[in-house]
């Protein structure tokens, strides 16, 4: 009786992407695997198309039907243009967890760090990559980083489960809190709250900095490492590189509803339509796949397969060299020659095996979160004005401001009065702080209303407001600094 074929999403991608899929597609079919691709078109051409999210609603139902979606790197355009379709793609499926093997293969491709087996687990679908960005004024444009407790609590679980369920020894966090105090510290505190419900996994923390440059010069202290999204799509395209090239890494997108499966580099469009991209990334990500639906003995054969072919020294140029390489290749023979050790076992690497891995999706509970009081106790104010810094900083202070009083003028957060210092650098872009006199007490809405009003009429240019918060009595927002 024939085997019923999994359905899974299939998109060919930009640049490189259609040879590097068609070359995952051909060692998929060769490995046996059951799966019925569904061919769908998403990226540039839809865009070109005049559909502003690059992909088709009967698209997206391929993809629902789908048990899984494996995709090929999509071109974004820098600096403007449509917005990034792999971001859509992760955010509208919440595929919250995006995990990125980086593993060393040495003495087979040069690396630095032959030891290396980390462990890349990258928070998805907030942080920077929210995309809410504006251009507050000719001179300044802002991007808003959002770190939610619910989103870090779901990413830094998984990192623990995964470190369970692999038998991993140890979770590290990057942040950066000495910075940003309040989001990073966010991200950072909920990492020290799991981290107590796994007695048995290691835990520590590293400022971003300077664990990068840990993760640069000695990654095989590190094991599984959980970041927000930013950091963590920098320093997986780092790790992956040092590993031996960034064409080697695979990625998981991981949701409660589905997931997605790529290579964690781009496009390559210098490197396109010349059969030279390794499709390694991709048939690691997809070898992921297989382990995600169940199918674990064909993910065995082909990675072993791969691995195999790798120590025969098959290349593909990005990591090709003259000391451990036998033949390089392009795209096409790589793949062939991965078909062809289907079945076989690498002699000095270490072999792998998926018997008894059993399928891995954390469960995501969200911890309910305990009331915390909320009281209103002043507004900034960002106004666009060419002023010198001088007449600012005298004119502004000297209206009669009221119910609330002005408290800090700050300018790209370092503040200017009072206090200031004549060798602050000011742009066109400054903010007004109010409160009421003794920084505390309750402030109302119709008092921001009113302060609003008077900024506006004292013939200001309002470009932005932000309310200032006490959470438990604690300030939730950044202090003055001068
Ligand atoms: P890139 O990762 O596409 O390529 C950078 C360089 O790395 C290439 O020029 C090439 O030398 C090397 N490289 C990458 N993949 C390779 C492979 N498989 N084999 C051999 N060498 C490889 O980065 P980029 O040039 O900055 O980005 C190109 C486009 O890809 C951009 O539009 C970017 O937005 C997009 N992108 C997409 C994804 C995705 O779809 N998930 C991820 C990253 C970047």
């Amino acid at each position: 009786m024939n085997q019923a074929k999994i359905p899974i999403a299939v998109a060919y991608g930009d640049g490189i992407g259609p040879e590097i899929m068609s070359a995952v597609l051909l060692i998929l079919e060769e490995s046996g695997a059951p799966l019925q691709p569904h061919v769908i078109e998403i990226g540039e051409k839809i865009f070109l198309k005049g559909i502003p999210t690059g992909i088709e609603p009967s698209s997206w139902e391929t993809i629902r039907r789908a048990k899984a979606f494996l995709k090929a790197p999509i071109t974004t355009p820098q600096g403007g243009g449509f917005k990034s379709l792999n971001v859509t793609v992760r955010t509208t499926m919440g595929l919250y967890a995006n995990v990125r093997p980086c593993v060393a293969y040495a003495p087979f491709i040069k690396t630095k760090h032959p030891k290396m087996d980390v462990v890349i687990v990258r928070e998805n679908e907030e942080d920077l990559y929210a995309g809410i960005e504006y251009r507050q004024s000719p001179d300044v444009c802002k991007s808003l980083k959002l770190i939610s407790r619910p989103g870090s609590e779901k990413i830094i679980r998984y990192a623990f489960e995964y470190a369970r369920h692999y038998n991993r020894k140890k979770v590290t966090c990057f942040m950066k809190d000495n910075i940003m105090k309040i989001s990073d510290g966010l991200f950072h505190q909920v990492f020290d709250e799991i981290a107590k419900e796994y007695p048995g996994i290691e835990n520590e923390s590293w400022i971003v900095d300077i664990g990068a440059a840990k993760l640069a010069d000695t990654p095989e202290i590190f094991d599984v490492i959980v970041m927000p999204n930013l950091y963590g799509d920098i320093l997986s395209d780092v790790a992956a590189q040092i590993s031996g090239s960034v064409g080697l890494a695979g990625s998981a997108n991981i949701g409660a509803h589905g997931a997605m499966f790529e290579a964690i580099h781009g496009s390559a469009p210098r490197r396109a339509g010349q059969n030279l991209a390794n499709p390694s990334g991709l048939l690691l990500a997809s070898i992921a796949m297989l382990v995600y639906l169940g199918e674990n003995a064909a993910a065995e054969r082909i990675h072993n397969g791969w691995l195999r072919t790798i120590e025969e020294g098959i290349h593909t140029y990005d990591i090709f060299n003259e000391k451990t390489s036998k033949e390089k290749v392009g795209t096409k023979e790589f793949a062939q020659a991965v078909v062809k050790n289907l079945g076989e076992k690498p002699r000095e690497l270490q072999s792998i095996s998926y018997k008894g891995t059993s399928k891995f999706s954390a469960l995501v509970q969200r911890k309910i979160a305990k009331e915390v009081t909320r009281e209103l106790v002043g507004v900034d104010i960002f106004v666009y004005s060419q002023d010198t810094a001088e007449s600012f900083i005298k004119l502004t202070p000297s209206h009669a401001w009221s119910p609330l009083t002005l408290q800090m003028i700050s300018n790209r957060g370092a503040r200017v009065w009072p206090h200031g210092h004549p060798e602050t650098f000011c742009v066109d872009q400054w903010r007004l702080r109010f409160m009421h006199k003794d920084r505390k007490s309750p402030v109302t809405h119709p008092e921001i209303l009113k302060m609003l009003q008077q900024v506006h009429d004292k013939g200001y240019d309002v470009i932005g407001t932000e309310h200032l918060y006490l959470f438990e009595g604690t300030p939730a927002f950044s202090a003055p600094e001068g």
